[in-house]
């Protein structure tokens, strides 16, 4: 009996806000714990929450790249349960049954799937849990009230395997880099995925029981942690087991989710609107304002490159991969550069002499002038491809233009007819037993008199221009 595998995505986003959801303390990373705190997102009695027009306008800006609908008036709520990371004994955040800010929308994949979203909502992150190695607990309240975006994908889920999943959150991610909402470093916890799998007998028209899964780290962590999950429930029902509802945890170091707890349900936070926040109001004009300002997102840029410029996915996919990267290959390209070779030198040269000096464009010296420049003097034939790759060397390294690298170090390819039949004359005259050869039907020779022509111009000679005029004047 074949199963479907059926996955959801919960995806949690810090947002990129100079300040905290409901507070003035700054919203950052790291730094020493309990030092960006105050009365409000310490809950202390007696403080009031105050709306961050920012987070706001990010979570509307991402709901209108996902397609969504918006909500004309949208509500925080208070979701409550105790727990230490959370000083006020609630969450605020924006109950399920009521209107979120976006809601009914979808992310398209480059390969024309769409993956349907059914809420994009806006709430505050909890405080961290620190267990230090003496046994001891503290917590660090730096991250409570950093403002948060939930993302949750439709019911019934529209995707069916790990690798999906894996495509589904790489461009989710992408699209939210290239909005400006969120850094996405899953490393650093800024970007959180929390996919419930569940699987199905094939032909079924119900859904199984869905097991939630937590601690996944990084994008291979997703898409093992999925595959794994259902392989596991598959067995397990394969054996008469009984599944149930719960929540478990990935063990990435010995690859398995081991079982964290039982899921709780909906009743048990006794949502109610928050009475402290007036609800959110969007005109218009306002959604109008925001959507007028979206960037072009990353599967419309996949799809540009692919279909305009002949890109393959792989090119395409390593373009767009930060949007900095698109923009330095868009910028090259309406320099006048061929796009396929544009690509072929970032992907391949470029990208490795980054890597090596670990750098990032934004800090290299070359400009989309310089690769501009560096292609056209390959594709009219002034410098060859490997002489190219010096002067590309020399560019990247002093930041002077390639035309006037090849022209200094004489670099430039030998395009000159005459001077190349000069050069074509001589190794004829001083190689006629290989001429001779040639003419009588052992043309396997013609290499051998390329090369010396070659050689004679120090490397010069346009390659194609010396086989052409050496069969030319053997003919002759
Ligand atoms: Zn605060």
């Amino acid at each position: 009996m074949g199963f479907v595998v059926s996955v959801g995505m919960e995806v949690h986003a810090e947002l990129l806000t100079k300040t905290k959801m409901f507070c003035g303390c700054p919203n950052a990373f790291g730094g020493e714990v309990n030092t960006r705190v105050c009365p409000v997102c310490l809950g202390l009695p007696g403080s009031l929450p105050v709306i961050n027009r920012a987070a706001v306008r990010h979570v509307l800006a991402t709901a209108l790249a996902l397609n969504c609908s918006i909500a004309r008036r949208s509500l925080f709520h208070r979701k409550n349960y105790f727990y230490p990371d959370l000083p006020k004994g609630y969450q605020i955040s924006q109950y399920e049954e009521t209107n979120p800010i976006g809601y009914h929308g979808h992310l398209e994949l480059p390969t024309g799937k769409r993956i349907g979203i059914k809420r994009v909502h806006l709430e505050e992150d909890t405080g961290k849990l620190l267990h230090l190695p003496d046994g001891r607990s503290g917590i660090d309240y730096n991250r409570a009230g950093v403002p948060l975006m939930e993302i949750v994908t439709d019911f019934p889920p529209d995707i069916h395997s790990s690798e999906e999943a894996k495509q589904y959150l790489q461009y989710l991610r992408l699209t939210l880099i290239y909005l400006g909402v969120c850094d996405g470093k899953m490393e650093q916890g800024s970007l959180r995925c929390e996919p419930n799998i569940s699987i199905a007998e094939e032909g079924s028209k119900s859904l199984g029981v869905k097991t939630e899964l937590k601690n996944l780290g990084s994008f291979k962590a997703v898409a093992l942690g999925i595959q794994h999950e259902a392989e596991r429930m598959e067995a397990a029902v394969a054996k008469g087991e009984t599944l149930r509802q719960e929540t478990r945890g990935w063990d990435e170091k010995a690859e398995r989710s081991y079982p964290m707890r039982v899921k709780e349900f909906e009743s048990d936070y006794r949502y109610f609107p928050d009475p402290d926040l007036p609800p959110m109001k969007f005109e218009d004009a306002f959604i109008e304002e925001v959507r007028n300002s979206l960037p072009e997102l990353p599967t419309a840029r996949h799809r540009r490159y692919t279909s305009s410029f002949g890109l393959s996915d792989y090119d395409a996919e390593l373009l767009i991969a930060e949007p900095a990267w698109a923009e330095f290959f868009d910028a090259c390209v309406n320099k006048g550069g061929e796009p396929k070779a544009v690509c072929n030198w970032m992907n391949g040269d470029f990208a490795k002499m980054l890597n090596e000096s670990g750098t990032v464009v934004s800090e290299s010296r070359i400009t989309p002038d310089h690769l501009a420049d560096l292609v056209a003097l390959v594709s009219s034939g002034q410098i060859s491809g490997k002489m190219a790759k010096e002067v590309f060397e020399t560019s990247f390294a002093t930041g002077q233009m390639p035309r006037d690298i090849a022209q200094k170090q004489g670099l430039s390819q030998l395009s000159d007819k005459e001077a190349i039949r000069k050069i074509v004359i001589a190794v004829l005259n001083e190689n006629a037993d290989s001429a001779q050869k040639y003419r009588s039907g052992k043309t396997g020779v013609l290499g051998f008199l390329v090369g010396k022509v070659i050689q004679q111009s120090s490397g010069r000679a346009n390659p194609q221009l010396v086989n052409e005029l050496l069969i030319e004047e053997l003919k002759r």
